[in-house]
């Protein structure tokens, strides 16, 4: 009789390391470096890949598993919601307008993370940290497929969700979030990764995630919420790999330092940059609000990201160049941002309006410090102006970045009247930035930056006769002027969610 052979049963640790670093092997038809071009290119030194750990250990197996499950889970609560005309119990139809950036701005921003990441790791020859950044590669996909089914009911009876992915390529209001990524996806493999897992995950990702999932919450939206939980947990196994990275390589070789310090002062500042519509949206788009931009930047980034930075510093990291003018701006971001695109109004995706009494209060109760000085009287001006059926539009064109692409908008430091303005020459030509830190990145690689095909420029191009030439240039990728953009109050959007009755339920619940 055969003898039974007992199976012994792998701990946690052995099975990643059975999964993961016992699945390597040297090449021999081929040299490693042919297979693996790209991973030296950058300079930085790697002498033991097998020193990189997963910090929580997870195998692809278990990875594979544990997303379909919470997959199974998401579908299901975005399924009952579209059964029960889920998009007739939200606050009201201006809360569709914080889903429209959503998915013009941060889904496709979150494919293209799942493309660079795909590629990057693909390049790496430590296997441990090959896999590791091909899940988080899948968990973007998942994220951005997420995120557009949660969101696909609306697109059946509101406007500005019909053809994202066009207007990704072609708005210029979206060329900020585009030139992020199709920066990270030309950059070599560890920056792609120290930008992707450190600088946005670990950072900042929560001042995305979080003020959504209960923006959503708060406006009856549990379709998105449901989606921004799964993103969420994911994101948090993203940020302990980036910290994991960021340590590894700078304990595998000195010389690694600087190098890691300038991608971490480029790629905060590039994602710091993606903000402002998140600020707006919290501030202004959110019929029910719950947290400001200013008391979300305190908690979810200027404390835990201090303290991180303080554990990091024996290593010789210290904060971004960009941190303090990203902190003081707090105050400011937010109104900044919803000024300059209600000027912009007819020549975006989404609507936007003047902030009525009650929402006037909220602003200046949360930022004393600023709203009401610098603010509200634009506020009332335009409120003025819609009041005598003049609402103000601004026919010019945005002056842009050249690395950020953000119109300028942005004031100096401690002088808000100002708005700040940078200018270099290159190669015969002037170049502009919003900032000191726009300027330094571009400075650092300039024969990237030049290359920018800025939006402005080429509106001029093609539209520079016209009256309203952003609206022109608009109307060429199927975007609707007046439908899809303009002012909300008596848009479509406003008067169908009106005449369908949505809103009640929570109107009710209120009582
Ligand atoms: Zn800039």
């Amino acid at each position: 009789m055969d003898k039974r052979v007992e199976k012994k049963r792998l701990s946690h640790r052995e099975r990643y390391d059975a999964m993961t670093h016992d699945l390597h092997w040297e090449t021999t038809y081929q040299p490693m470096d042919k297979v693996f071009t790209l991973d030296k290119y950058e300079g930085l030194r790697v002498h033991d890949w097998q020193q990189w750990q997963d910090p929580l250990h997870l195998t692809m197996d278990s990875f594979w598993k544990s997303q379909g499950e919470k997959d199974k889970k998401i579908y299901a609560v975005i399924e009952a919601f579209a059964q029960n005309n889920g998009h007739l119990g939200v606050s009201d139809a201006r809360y569709l307008n914080a889903i429209k950036v959503l998915l013009q701005v941060f889904a496709p921003v979150k494919y293209q993370l799942h493309r660079s990441l795909a590629q990057a790791s693909r390049q790496l020859r430590g296997d441990a940290v090959r896999i590791a950044h091909q899940m988080q590669g899948a968990d973007n996909l998942r994220h951005f497929q997420e995120i557009t089914h949660a969101a696909s009911i609306y697109n059946k009876y509101f406007n500005g969700l019909h053809h994202v992915p066009d207007w990704f390529d072609h708005a210029w209001y979206l060329q900020p979030a585009k030139s992020f990524a199709d920066d990270l996806a030309s950059s070599g493999p560890f920056e792609v990764m120290v930008a992707s897992s450190f600088c946005f995950d670990a950072l900042l990702s929560d001042l995305l995630f979080v003020p959504y999932m209960s923006g959503a919450a708060h406006n009856g939206d549990l379709s998105v919420v449901a989606a921004g939980f799964s993103a969420q947990s994911d994101v948090a196994r993203h940020r302990n790999a980036g910290i994991a990275l960021v340590s590894f390589l700078i304990a595998q070789d000195p010389a690694n330092l600087p190098v890691i310090q300038q991608w971490i002062d480029k790629w905060f500042w590039r994602s710091f940059r993606l903000m402002p519509m998140v600020a707006m949206m919290q501030d202004y788009m959110l019929p029910k609000r719950m947290l400001s931009w200013k008391d979300a930047w305190n908690e979810f980034v200027e404390a835990p990201v201090t303290e991180l930075f303080a554990e990091l510093a024996p290593m010789g990291l210290r904060l971004p160049t960009g941190w303090k003018q990203a902190c003081d701006s707090k105050h400011h971001l937010s109104h900044q941002a919803w000024n300059a695109f209600y000027g912009f109004g007819d020549a975006l995706g989404f609507h936007t309006w003047v902030p009525g009494s009650d929402e006037l209060r909220w602003l200046d109760m949360h930022y004393p410090e600023s709203f009401d000085r610098w603010y509200r009287p634009r506020l009332d001006h335009y409120a003025q102006r819609e009041a005598a059926g003049k609402r103000y539009t601004n026919n010019a064109l945005p002056m842009q970045c050249q690395v950020c692409q953000q119109p300028m908008m942005f004031t100096e430091t401690g002088s808000p009247r100002w708005i700040a303005y940078r200018e270099t020459q290159h190669d015969g030509e002037h170049f502009h930035f919003c900032s000191d830190h726009c300027e330094s990145i571009f400075e650092h690689a300039p024969e990237k930056y030049v290359q920018a095909t800025l939006a402005s420029h080429a509106t001029l191009h093609a539209h520079g006769n016209s009256p309203q030439p952003l609206k022109a240039t608009l109307a060429g990728c199927d975007m609707n002027i007046g439908r899809d953009s303009g002012g909300f109050p008596g848009s479509e959007d406003d008067t169908n969610f009106t005449s369908w009755g949505g809103g009640q339920d929570m109107k009710e619940a209120q009582l």
